[in-house]
């Protein structure tokens, strides 16, 4: 349960921004617009989707309980699968060692490209039913 919460979190974070200073403008009386928000929420977006920030994460979180904290994994994949999956989306290029701007990425293909998005999915429930689907019954040809 905790590596689906990591598995999420690089995007809760930046949403979370997003969120935040969208209420934030609203209760100023300011306009909400992209131009505004784009700029830090990109920064929130690079900082949350760093292998960087996950390794201090990490060793932090190893001092705190003296072992790896495998739930950050899903941290980890995230991070991976977005590098590739972000062609033409606003993030792009990534930068995975942010604040090193090298390497910055360019995707092979957009998350929201339809052929993606049922492989993608067949992909997740087919590894979901390997995990809990019902046990068949094995065979002896003894
Ligand atoms: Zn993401």
């Amino acid at each position: 349960m905790a590596g689906l919460f990591f598995g999420v979190f690089p995007d809760l974070i930046f949403v979370g921004a997003a969120l935040l200073m969208s209420i934030n403008m609203f209760a100023r009386s300011r306009e909400i617009s992209r131009q505004r928000l784009f700029p830090v929420v990109r920064r929130v977006y690079a900082v949350s989707h760093s292998l960087i920030t996950v390794a201090v994460f990490g060793i932090i979180t190893a001092i705190v309980t003296g072992g790896f904290y495998f739930p950050i994994l899903g941290w980890l994949l995230h991070i991976l699968l977005d590098i590739y999956t972000h062609k033409g989306s606003p993030v792009e290029p990534q930068f995975p060692l942010y604040p090193l701007t090298y390497p910055a990425i360019k995707g092979y293909i957009w998350w929201r490209n339809p052929y993606f998005l049922v492989v993608n999915w067949a992909a997740i429930i087919a590894l979901y039913l390997l995990m809990n689907g019902p046990k068949l019954p094995i065979i002896s040809w003894g």
